[in-house]
């Protein structure tokens, strides 16, 4: 056999079918035979007979290869040398791949002891390259190459085996093939290192990185971020010896005015703006800011809009606010030197919720005006104000004042413009004159002639006064804790005669004025005056007072206060404890003509001791929990004072940990239902104030509140009967405007049901409107306002009036006839505000009568001043109770106009599932069995019924007939979404 002859067959055929695989991105290649061509110049050894090299011209380029096939010849040991490698300094770990045929060792009649079928690679490091000098023991073993496919005669498998030569430290190495005696072609040697490419990775670059070796598996490597983007600390990532990155740390955000894009931070585009280091993108500039130009970190505020110093730069821009609406100085309290300033926020806030107010007060004289100084409070206060409004005392009387209220933001500080609303106001009150002397006129042993001086900066004015007076205890009546009465006259003139006095007995009187507005002054000294003994006495007894004949004058009233006090000694001086004190109000304490509100005294307690009678807790038994207040809960007890009998009474107690202003806020409903007396106003027993645990004790109603007791009562009372209720709630609303009172929170929950079936108005807390009623909305002006019971006015610009209290009257009638059912059912606030504004109405109830349902139309009149006064009612309502005949005409309803029953739906608002479902929902679930008898068992059949037919079925009373028969208009009428109609 020519064994030359079959090497050069084998070799060139598997060179026609090589097919040349391109190198990979992340390998360095130190050596590649193939694309070194020509002179390869590597060492063979033996240099004869040895490893031969070979070549073939493949499309016109020249390919080399090394051969050997020295099967047939014993201890072989032939080597083939590469030239000196250079390493990378990184480099430890090189691969080497090799491409070889071995031919099977059976395709020869070889002796297969000799014939060997791999070779060995070795591996030599050196720092230089040390040319032919060729060294076999220089070289260590790296791996014995073996085929994983040997070829016979005429075939070419191909091998390819990678290699790695690890642990490399010197500059450069040699590779060396050695063959045993088989019979080999090597085709390929590929020497190369693997790196981890420069690479971008969450913004941060990373170098081109050689990968480690066995020694350093995970090579760390660190980075840095982009262009244009900042991290606090440094990015890192982990090179694999197989080139590839794993777990790339990098918290690299873009900077202001830059976002992510592609790996890289670019500009925010014009118009876009981003003002913090993040990773958020570009935002379009803010309201209210001029178009920005690229890589923005703000966008600067249009002419005429500002930021708050407190804004941050991604703010929206505000323009300045408009001035305070619709400034009034409210005189109520004028004649104590206040007055109180409220506005409406302004109707531009410019897009700001910071809104506050100053106020500056300024004193007229012509046209001078100068700064009204610290005397002149504001409370308040007068700078900062959240509140739209300002209660202002100490004013001067008779001078007039200008009150500049200014609206601020945020924003106001950068422009000199100024919001300001301004009203000029005066005070004519007048001071009480204050009482210097009192002097006895006139005695007998059972009368008393007092008289009084004054002294008044002013003109002498008319003016009224209040005398206390009490019988002086002698020391045994102190000690044995005796009773004291004091008794309180208001008198026109400055002198009176007292009768029915007892003779020889000391009296001990003081006396205050009243302006004639009513505000008191401070009391004189206490000073004692004594009845003349029986046998002297100089006058006749005269039974009745006549200190307004003596003065030619007439007496107001008499207010009578028995004071009943048990006084204890201690240490000669008599004190009085707050559990001693016991006030009982008579049952001829007569309202004072006009209202007076609590706020008006400085000290809120003053009023609660003057309008109500102290009750001295022991006399209380708390019986059951009957409801919950603002401020505690309510209970239903018993009062039994001394020497009266047995009542049943409701019981407000104030919860522990309240604070004084919630104390003052909750004895303020004494201290105004205190100045009430009606019959349908409910009546105050009195009050527990000396006691940690406050209370107010009214007469207690049966029935509790009116919209529960109407809705447990659907159905059960006539419209006499509701009318009759009516009138009394109208004739305690008369008695309330009559003294100028307005309730502001008129509703059927706020009126008492006795046992009777007596209504009477509660609810009197000054705070109530604000606080309590769970109805209460807040408006935009900040206040809360049961929004379906109150009137336009009082809504849009807080106009509370008796005529305001008529409309809330007018929703208590429909609330009444409709058996307490909601007003606007389940329309939002909103739709009902918006209603009423497009001059809809409730639609008359169920059965109303028309007489009636038109009374509710004159109180829902747009114009306040066409409305019926709470006396006009009265007498309606009396007139119709009078000739119940004209409760016969029921108001008429008008499909057209849209009326249906809130539950055209079911609760989900979806259609009703079965005819049961519907007649639950209107309350008319006792028909079912009628319509089911009837065949009547869908909706479809349900929405084909007249009138007739409903009362075929069986359904007689009218209500009844008519809840059902509008129930089924309105459901026919699904897109309608208004349940009121047009005045
Ligand atoms: P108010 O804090 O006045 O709204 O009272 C809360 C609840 O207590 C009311 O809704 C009534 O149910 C009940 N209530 C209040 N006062 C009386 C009273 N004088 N008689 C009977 N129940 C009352």
């Amino acid at each position: 056999m020519d064994y030359r002859r079959v090497k050069r067959i084998l070799f060139v055929s598997v060179f026609m079918n090589f097919v040349f695989i391109s190198l990979q991105k992340k390998e360095e290649v130190l050596l590649d035979m193939v694309a070194s061509g020509a002179e390869l110049g590597w060492l063979t050894s033996p240099v004869e007979h040895g490893w031969e090299i070979g070549q073939r011209a493949v499309n016109g380029s020249l390919l080399y290869n090394y051969y050997i096939c020295n099967v047939e010849e014993r201890e072989q040991d032939n080597w083939l040398r590469t030239t000196f490698i250079q390493r990378h300094p990184t480099a430890s770990r090189v691969f080497v791949e090799l491409r070889f045929v071995v031919r099977d060792c059976n395709s020869f009649n070889a002796d297969s002891l000799i014939c060997k079928e791999t070779f060995n690679l070795y591996a030599s490091e050196a720092d230089a390259d040390i040319g032919t000098a060729f060294r076999k023991g220089l070289f260590r073993k790296v791996a014995t190459i073996a085929p994983d496919e040997i070829s016979s005669l005429g075939e070419m498998k191909m091998n390819i085996e990678t290699k790695v030569v690890d642990n490399l430290s010197r500059k450069g190495f040699y590779l060396a093939f050695q063959d045993i005696g088989a019979c080999v072609a090597i085709y390929s040697v590929r020497v190369y290192y693997k790196t981890c490419p420069a690479t971008v990775k969450s913004l941060a670059e990373f170098p081109e990185t050689v990968a480690g070796g066995e020694n350093q598996a995970l090579r760390e490597v660190a980075g840095s971020c982009v262009s244009n983007a900042v991290s606090e600390d440094q990015p890192r990532i982990y090179c694999t010896t197989d080139g590839e990155w794993v777990v790339p740390v990098s918290q690299c955000q873009c900077r202001p005015g830059f976002e992510a894009m592609n790996d890289a931070c670019q500009e925010c585009q014009s118009g876009f703006f981003k003002s913090s280091v993040s990773s958020e993108a570009c935002k379009p500039c803010p309201k209210n800011t001029q178009p920005s130009g690229h890589g923005a970190t703000s966008c600067t505020c249009m002419d005429g809009f500002y930021r708050a110093t407190e804004d941050p730069k991604t703010a929206v821009c505000s323009g300045l606010p408009s001035a305070p609406q619709s400034l009034v100085a409210t005189t109520a309290q004028m004649s104590i030197g206040r007055l109180q300033l409220s506005w409406r926020p302004p109707a531009d806030t410019g897009g700001r919720s910071d809104i506050t107010y100053t106020v500056v007060c300024e004193r007229c004289e012509g046209r001078a005006c100068q700064p009204c100084g610290e005397k002149v409070r504001l409370d308040p206060s007068n700078t900062d104000l959240k509140e739209t409004r300002v209660t202002v005392s100490e004013l001067e009387p008779h001078l007039n004042y200008t009150f500049t209220v200014e609206a601020r933001s945020g924003v106001s500080q950068f422009s000199n413009k100024r919001a300001t609303s301004s009203i000029n106001t005066a005070l004519h009150y007048t001071d009480p004159p204050k009482v210097t002397a009192m002097h006895l006129v006139d005695s007998s042993s059972t009368s008393l002639s007092l008289q009084w001086s004054v002294s008044h900066r002013s003109k002498p004015v008319a003016t009224r006064y209040e005398l206390m007076y009490r019988k002086k205890e002698n020391d045994e009546e102190i000690a044995n804790g005796k009773v004291t009465t004091y008794t309180v006259l208001v008198l026109e003139k400055n002198l009176v005669q007292i009768s029915d006095l007892s003779p020889s007995t000391v009296y001990l009187f003081k006396v205050q004025a009243l302006s004639p507005e009513g505000n008191p002054g401070s009391y004189s000294l206490e000073q004692e005056f004594s009845t003349l003994p029986q046998a002297s006495q100089k006058t006749g007894n005269t039974a009745v007072v006549l200190g307004a004949a003596i003065g030619g004058g007439v007496m107001l009233f008499i207010v009578v206060v028995v004071l009943l006090l048990r006084k204890r000694r201690r240490n000669s001086h008599t004190r009085q404890g707050p559990e001693d004190a016991y006030f009982s109000s008579p049952d001829q304490l007569k309202p004072l003509k006009t209202y007076v509100d609590p706020h008006t005294y400085e000290d809120p307690n003053t009023a609660v001791l003057k309008f109500a009678s102290e009750i001295h807790p022991s006399h209380i038994t708390k019986q059951k929990v009957i409801g919950a207040g603002e401020f505690g809960e309510v209970y239903r007890g018993i009062l039994k004072a001394p020497s009266r009998k047995e009542t049943a009474v409701a019981i407000k107690t104030l919860k522990p940990g309240y604070t004084e202003k919630q104390r003052q806020d909750f004895l303020s409903e004494a201290s105004i239902m205190g100045q009430f007396s009606h019959q349908n106003i409910i009546r105050l027993e009195g009050v527990v104030t000396k006691f940690k645990h406050a209370m107010i004790v009214t007469e207690y109603m049966e029935n509790g509140a009116l919209d529960k007791y109407l809705k447990d009562h659907d159905g059960e009372m006539s419209s006499f009967q509701l009318v009759g209720m009516l009138r009394g709630i109208a004739a305690g609303m008369k008695y309330l405007s009559d003294m100028s009172y307005v309730h502001r929170d008129l509703a059927a929950r706020n009126i008492l049901v006795n046992s009777n079936l007596e209504c009477k108005v509660s609810d009197f807390g000054l705070s109530r409107v604000l606080e309590d009623d769970p109805e209460g909305t807040y408006t935009t002006s900040g206040g809360k306002i049961p929004i379906r019971w109150t009137s336009p006015e009082a809504i849009a610009y807080r106009k509370f009036t008796s005529a305001s209290d008529v409309w809330s009257f007018g929703i208590v009638m429909w609330e009444v006839m409709a058996f307490g059912e909601r007003p606007y059912w389940d329309m939002s606030n909103h739709e009902v505000m918006k209603a009423i504004n497009e001059a809809f109405r409730l639609p008359a109830p169920m059965d109303c009568p028309s007489a009636v349902y038109q009374l509710m139309l004159q109180c829902w009149l747009q114009d306040r001043s066409k409305r019926p006064r709470f006396g006009d009612i009265v007498s309606i309502l009396d007139k119709l109770l009078k000739s119940p005949d004209s409760l016969k005409a029921i108001a008429d309803f008008d499909p057209r106009v849209s009326i249906r029953l809130p539950s055209t739906s079911g609760s989900d608002g979806s259609p009703f599932r079965s005819v049961a479902e519907w007649l639950e929902s209107i309350k008319m679930s006792q028909y079912s069995e009628n319509f089911s008898i009837a065949g009547i068992v869908s909706m479809e059949q349900v929405l084909q019924m007249k009138s007739e037919d409903i009362r075929n079925i069986g359904v007689r009373l009218p209500g009844h007939l008519k809840r059902i028969a509008y129930s089924i208009l309105g459901l026919k009428d699904q897109t309608s979404t208004l349940s009121v109609f047009a005045v």
